[in-house]
């Protein structure tokens, strides 16, 4: 067989060809701007040309801080399309942490939203490979900043070259892309993604029994661009020729919800925090989600309730999906089997709830205390995995000997796995509760605690135990309007037929919010804090 490189910019080369007339819909902060693939794909050539003028070569580190929108996706295939690097830099994170991994990844220019610009102004005098600073916004007139050079997106962007060519004299190995773990254990570790890796994770997103992303689809991704690349999908929409929508900065269940509306989404992918949040906006508002055939959840485990309300209550199909940073991310994705589909309702929900299969391409292997765990949903070990989109180290970075070991990639997630090779993430190593020398699950605690109709959100911590080692103790919001009818008492009870007794919670507190990473996980390291002041 040919040996021809797998590229990104050859997957805009092809939207451009066959796509040319399909749309690109995107909201920024002041406009709403719908653009097809051969505006996107000129704009991009432009840029490209811009960026080779401004002095960005081969290798070289190309920043971004913003939001989900067609400026970001145009960066997403102009820096590797040249050859560079793609940095998606997470907004989020704190700015200890931002100007860390600006400096680690060595950033040469910066793409930023107008709204960001105050917080790198904040921190311009620590960066210190940064040369330039390009800022993105509809206003005609450039934002008054103390940041120099700093350039209009859309000013330079029209002196540049049309017709700039894609670099192909690359290897498929080299890096197109870095991303940095969202930091939910730790200061962020840098992963770089390369042009073959992302390639292929993007035919990953197109099969029949994974996302099935496909021309006909309307693809709205609310995970952020920096969180993992949105998951892969502005590359493999972009390759298919799917209608894209990018909600922009606002991104508020209300805007979700009016988006899926107006531009008729099939498939929609994000975090469970922002399906509770459109779940209670459908509850408020009167839309019409009939053309959803998707809704993508990922990034932490989605509790058994918001599944069920969105297959049964809004006949939304729900598709649970596990991956890292370290993995593009796409590892595991939930869809019954052919001969699953027979189940009770109740029986579907409990495994659209587990995390689902290993996708083709990938492999893995489940280690416990005595080796390979057994496919019998009871015994739990680390899930290692590797494959060619799995990345094989961290960035510069001496983590990687701990993370990458004898050509596997160790996840740090402690998993059990079913007789049909369907496995269910039961925790992080970290956040495992040991008592009495036995494990308990606070992620399987947390989903049933979920699945109580007063429940809003539930994470369960342990707590130091003279006794038992380690307790678990939950810490809950409630649904508006319960707060003084439902107690700890009830909790427990509800609880109490679907766990071994000393699996239950040895305290419920209740809270008003639950502090959350960057990404919108539960922060449990500042939790297990706070109860114990508790
Ligand atoms: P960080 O490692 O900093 O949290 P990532 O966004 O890369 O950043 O998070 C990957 C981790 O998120 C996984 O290792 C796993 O613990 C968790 N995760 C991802 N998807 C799921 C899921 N569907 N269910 C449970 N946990 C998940």
């Amino acid at each position: 067989m040919m040996q021809t490189p797998l590229l990104v910019g050859s997957m805009l080369e092809h939207a451009e060809k066959f796509f040319a007339r399909k749309q690109v819909i995107s909201q920024t902060h002041d406009k709403l701007h719908v653009l097809t693939y051969a505006d996107i794909g000129r704009r991009i050539r432009q840029l490209m040309s811009v960026l080779t003028e401004l002095g960005i070569q081969k290798g070289d580190r190309v920043g971004t801080l913003a939001w989900n929108h067609h400026r970001h996706l145009e960066i997403y295939f102009a820096a590797p399309g040249m050859g560079a690097v793609l940095h998606t830099i997470n907004i989020r994170l704190s700015v200890e942490h931002i100007v860390h991994i600006i400096n680690h990844a060595e950033d040469k220019i910066i793409f930023i939203d107008e709204d960001i610009l105050p917080l790198v102004e904040k921190i311009h005098d620590q960066l210190t490979t940064v040369e330039a600073f390009v800022v993105m916004t509809d206003k005609p007139e450039m934002p008054t900043s103390t940041l120099h050079p700093l350039y209009s997106y859309e000013e330079v962007l029209h002196t540049g070259d049309p017709a700039f060519p894609f670099a192909h004299d690359m290897d498929e190995n080299d890096p197109a892309g870095m991303c940095y773990t969202s930091a939910t254990t730790g200061k962020p570790k840098g992963v770089m993604y390369s042009h073959r890796g992302l390639v292929l994770h993007s035919f990953a997103l197109g099969l029949a029994d994974t996302q099935a992303i496909s021309e006909s689809d309307v693809f709205m991704a609310v995970v952020p661009q920096f969180h993992a690349n949105a998951w892969g999908a502005p590359f493999a929409c972009t390759w298919f020729g799917t209608t894209q929508v990018f909600p922009g900065p606002q991104f508020t269940p209300k805007r979700l919800a009016e988006f899926i509306e107006r531009y008729r989404v099939t498939i929609t992918a994000g975090v469970p925090t922002i399906w509770l949040g459109l779940m209670k906006e459908l509850e408020q508002g009167n839309y019409d989600t009939s053309s959803l055939r998707a809704i993508l959840c990922g990034g932490s485990a989605a509790p058994a309730g918001l599944i069920r309300a969105f297959e049964t209550k809004y006949k939304i199909p729900f598709y649970h999906a596990y991956g890292a940073t370290e993995t593009t991310p796409l590892v595991t994705y939930s869809r019954l089997k052919s001969y699953q589909q027979d189940l009770t309702d109740d029986e579907k929900i409990k495994e659209r709830s587990r995390q689902g299969i290993l996708v083709p391409g990938l492999e893995m292997k489940i280690i416990g205390e005595n080796g390979e765990v057994a496919w019998n949903d009871k015994e739990m070990g680390e899930l290692l995995l590797r494959g060619p989109w799995i990345a094989s180290e961290y960035y510069k970075d001496e983590r990687s000997d701990q993370a990458f070991v004898d050509g596997w990639f160790h996840t740090g997630d402690v998993v059990t796995v079913d007789q049909e090779g369907t496995i269910k993430i039961m925790d992080r190593t970290g956040d495992l509760i040991k008592s009495g020398g036995e494990w308990i699950s606070s992620l399987d605690l947390e989903n049933a605690l979920m699945a109580h109709e007063a429940v809003f959100e539930a994470c369960v911590v342990a707590v130091p135990d003279e006794q038992w080692q380690e307790r678990p103790i939950a810490c809950v919001v409630l649904h508006e309007g319960y707060e003084s009818s439902v107690g700890k008492d009830e909790l427990i009870e509800f609880l109490r037929p679907q766990f071994a007794k000393w699996w239950l919670p040895d305290d419920v507190i209740f809270m008003d919010e639950i502090p959350k990473t960057s990404v919108g996980k539960f922060l449990k390291q500042q939790l297990r804090d706070q109860v114990k002041q508790h």
